[in-house]
């Protein structure tokens, strides 16, 4: 029987594998095939366990009298050997060259081939090695998708049926004595182990699928949290701020709030980059963003627009007087801002612009901006609200 080398079985991928050695492979990389070499090594290793537990239970009916002792012999030396076969192979490295370097099919047919013949060899014990079929059966999970389970059940199904026909003159039932009863509650007791293992496998699986899946979720999230910030300044980003601008201008023409945007310029920010270089100005970009923050609200949505220019959403402010004087406090807050050591003070000019009757996006920013070109008109470092 071939149950216990679940894992093994799961982590390489299927597929022809280039002949190598671990020596060959890069560090990382040997190291997870060396992993895996282990458990397949205790798995295959498990399988030996089990066969010689099936070959106990066939010499515990022989015991009996249920079965002649050459038969039982001859089957458990084909168990025995066939496993012991495959864990020389995995202790020998040879399953690294061949294609499915995991050996599920192969031991899943070895298996299912082994207890067929032992039941045409030794019909009386059928029950035994149906169970054993069961178990190698219940394997396939591992890897068979529906069609090959679907074949499997048929082949399986049709071999076990030409089985019972060849021997049906030979089939029999144990004697009803309490030792054959033992081994027979043995035998299920068993297999029930084996299909236990094969449980406890899965659900460890299931409890690191959901684990990955955890993990998962935490990295979109982190991911899309980044999508929206700007890399520079930390606030949020231009795609950020018009998706929260498209929201709003949704929410406006369903009710009769109104909103506003403020369009801030840094004044003369290019003699900042030519005069102090172009990390001063970076800086200067990241204090200006501070300032700003630290006069506002939560709800106000703060966002780089590009370049040296930011956009303010004011919300909900109905009276646009209202909006001006925000603008201003921050307008105010960066012209005081405390500059570090070396870094020139900058100001800024506003254009702001609140949202009218069936407004766009598009109409709304180009009133702020050029609210904006008649600050800049008009001296630099001031708020101009459209009219
Ligand atoms: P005005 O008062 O008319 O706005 O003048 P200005 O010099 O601020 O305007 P202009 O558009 O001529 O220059 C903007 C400068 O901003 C030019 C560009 O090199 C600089 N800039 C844009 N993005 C960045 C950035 O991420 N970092 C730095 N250091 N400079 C930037
Ligand atoms: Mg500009
Ligand atoms: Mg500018």
């Amino acid at each position: 029987m071939t149950i216990d080398t679940l894992p093994a079985m799961l982590a390489p991928p299927a597929g022809r594998r280039p002949a190598c050695s671990i020596r060959r492979m890069g560090g990382a990389e040997s190291e997870r095939v060396a992993k895996l070499q282990r458990i397949r090594l205790r798995m295959t290793g498990l399988s030996v366990v089990n066969t010689v537990v099936e070959s106990v239970i066939l010499a515990l009916f022989a015991l009996q009298g249920e079965a002649p002792w050459p038969r039982v012999l001859a089957c458990a030396a084909v168990a025995v050997g066939s496993s012991l076969g495959f864990y020389v192979v995995v202790r020998r490295g040879w399953n690294l060259r061949w294609s499915d370097a995991t050996l599920l099919l192969a031991q899943f047919n070895a298996g299912i081939a082994m207890q067929l013949a032992f039941m045409l060899v030794l019909p009386q014990l059928w029950f035994v090695f149906v169970l054993a079929i069961l178990v190698t059966y219940v394997f396939g999970m591992v890897s068979f998708d529906s069609r090959r389970f679907t074949l499997a059940w048929l082949l399986i199904g049709a071999a076990v049926g030409v089985a019972f026909w060849l021997v049906r003159d030979r089939f029999a039932y144990p004697a009803v004595t309490p030792a054959t009863l033992f081994v027979l509650w043995l035998t299920f007791v068993v297999a029930l182990r084996q299909l236990t293992t094969i449980g406890v496998q899965f659900s460890a699986l299931r409890a690191q699928l959901s684990e990955k899946n955890r993990q998962l979720s935490q990295s979109v999230a982190r991911i899309e949290e980044l999508a929206r910030i700007d890399e520079l300044t930390g606030v949020l980003n231009r795609r950020a701020f018009m998706e929260a601008l498209d929201d709003e201008m949704r929410r406006a023409q369903r009710s009769a709030q109104r909103f506003s945007v403020a369009l801030l310029d840094i004044d003369h920010f290019k003699a900042v980059n030519d005069r102090h270089g172009h990390q001063a100005g970076d800086e200067v970009l990241r204090q200006t963003c501070q300032a700003a923050r630290a006069c506002l609200r939560s709800t106000d949505r703060f966002a780089r627009y590009g370049g040296e220019e930011f956009v303010l959403l004011l919300t909900p402010l109905n009276d646009s007087a209202l909006a001006q004087i925000v603008s201003e406090r921050v307008r105010q807050a960066i012209e005081q801002h405390r500059w570090p050591q070396g870094l020139p003070a900058v100001t800024v000019s506003v254009g702001v612009a609140t949202v009218d009757a069936d407004d766009t996006v598009e109409r709304l920013i180009a009133r702020a901006d050029a609210a904006l070109y008649r600050a800049k008109g008009e001296g630099r470092n001031r708020v101009v609200v459209h009219a």
